[in-house]
């Protein structure tokens, strides 16, 4: 049987957004989030309008929820936005957004994706990084890190973060920036969403446009020498290049896989030419399609590989290089993958982001380097545990080749114990923050950061 929440009438009266229990019409859709596999019943929805809103749901949730979920973009593939039986705080309905052009910033709200974004700041000819999949809410992605196109140049989302205003587990709305709150404002940059629930975030902007960008895809056959072209690539690449390396089938023939590698490079068109060379020169490809398009549009080219509603289970590992070692063990998994929307993918940690400190944010995985995302999607729910199975073995076969690091975004939920590998040398810190904004525990449905958690961070 479903829990229940009771809401005073006096709250309910004030609140701006919808309350939304098991027995009202829109319960299933409000609590399906992008992972198919995530069937999670929430005691009550509140799908909050405004801060006074989430302010009053904290308050609902600690008083008498058995957990609170936070929802941004329901993007996270672990599906911890989503409660059994407790209180969902869903932000999707918060979608302010506010450009400055004089002071070069974007401000908005904690339900906005980064395609409202990116389309609102190339309004006014500029740009932030943020997630290469445009349905991806900022919230979630900003507070884990933040990979995307521009992270090369720019560093990752959070290195453009200016401020962030949270209410906390006590419901007191706060900001948090360098200069207010500055702890708080250290520990959201990578602590993802441990410290109370993140209302609005303020970023740089960047003149960015139109950028050069798109796919060169090769056969599997060449998958060694289209490895070493991109070592090659990325290791000489400026700051204004990102390449990420791809493995996938062909999902209308799977037998069929390829090696793609997808670049962005933001910077003047002219050198843009030059840079991008090599990689036009690396062939024959099977298809190679790289342009001058607008950077929102270079946002969406993936969009159509991760449809709402497959079902996902992710992993993520960092690897120590990019040796023929690692790259059989993933061709081998591409190989035996039951799924044909299944794939492997690099994300380069070069230029900008590997150039801040690993104490200077909550995020540690500065070094030079490269992120991997095995991605596990499929579409038939009798198919799970083949799919899962095939990610965690995989997992285990490149694990001589990985680094112990990974990437709080991109992890399943089963994944929540390895504190150490999310936040390494920030750990005990983190730990400190937690005890002081969140001494209960109230904000523990995600990658938790457990208030009690050794002795060693008194
Ligand atoms: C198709 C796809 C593409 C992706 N592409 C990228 C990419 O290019 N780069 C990248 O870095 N990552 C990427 N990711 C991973 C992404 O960063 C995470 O899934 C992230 O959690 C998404 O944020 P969200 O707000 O959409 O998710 P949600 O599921 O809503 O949130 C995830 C978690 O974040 C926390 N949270 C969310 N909002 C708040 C808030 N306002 N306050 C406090 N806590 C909050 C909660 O703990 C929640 O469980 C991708 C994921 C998918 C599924």
């Amino acid at each position: 049987m479903d829990n229940v929440i009771t809401v005073a009438d006096e709250v309910r009266s004030a609140f701006a957004g919808e309350l939304i229990g098991p027995a009202d019409p829109g319960y299933d859709q409000a609590r399906r989030v992008h992972n198919g596999l995530i069937d999670k019943r929430p005691a009550l929805i509140a799908r909050c309008h405004t801060v006074p809103d989430v302010a009053d749901a904290v308050r609902i949730g600690r008083e008498q929820a058995s957990e609170i979920s936070v929802r941004g973009g329901g993007h996270g593939v672990a599906g911890l936005a989503v409660t059994d039986g407790g209180l969902m705080i869903d932000l999707a309905p918060m979608k302010g957004i506010r450009v400055d052009p004089g002071r070069l910033t974007v401000w908005a709200q904690a339900g906005v994706t980064w395609k409202e974004l990116n389309r609102a700041a190339a309004g006014h000819g500029l740009a932030t990084t943020g997630g290469v999949v445009s349905s991806t809410g900022i919230a979630g992605l900003t507070l884990g890190g933040g990979e995307g196109w521009l992270m090369g140049k720019y560093g990752l989302t959070i290195d453009n973060l200016r401020n962030v205003e949270v209410v906390t587990a006590d419901g007191q709305t706060i900001r948090a920036s360098a200069q207010e709150n500055a702890d708080l404002f250290w520990a959201l940059r990578g602590g993802g969403g441990n410290f109370g629930v993140a209302t609005s975030f303020e970023y740089q902007a960047h003149p960015v446009s139109t950028i050069h960008g798109g796919l060169v895809v090769h056969p599997i056959s060449r998958a060694r020498d289209a490895l070493a072209c991109y070592r090659d690539l990325t290791s000489s690449a400026p700051d204004e290049l990102t390449v990420y390396f791809n493995m996938f089938a062909d999902a209308a023939a799977p037998r069929d896989k390829y090696v793609a590698m997808a670049a962005c490079h933001c910077g003047d068109p002219a050198t843009a030419e030059a840079d991008l060379k090599p990689l036009r020169q690396f062939g024959p490809p099977v298809s190679e399609d790289i342009k001058a398009m607008p950077y929102p549009v270079m946002n969406t080219l993936s969009d159509a590989g991760y449809p709402r509603g497959a079902l996902n289970y992710w992993k993520s590992a960092f690897l120590r290089e990019l040796s023929d070692g690692a790259l059989d063990a993933m061709t081998e998994a591409l190989h035996r993958c039951p799924s044909p929307m299944s794939g492997l993918g690099i994300v380069p940690y070069l230029g900008a982001v590997s150039r801040v400190e690993p104490t200077a944010t909550a995020f540690a995985h500065r070094a030079p380097g490269y992120s991997l995302l095995i991605v596990s999607q499929w579409l038939d729910c009798s198919d799970t545990d083949v799919n899962i199975a095939w990610a965690r073995e995989t997992f285990e076969q490149l694990r001589p080749y990985l680094a112990h690091r990974q990437y709080l975004n991109n992890l399943p939920a089963d994944d929540g114990r390895v504190a150490r590998d999310l936040w390494g040398v920030n750990y005990e810190r983190l730990v400190s923050v937690k005890r002081r904004y969140d001494p209960d525990n109230a904000f523990r449905l995600n990658h938790n950061i457990n208030p009690g958690a050794g002795e060693a961070a008194r």
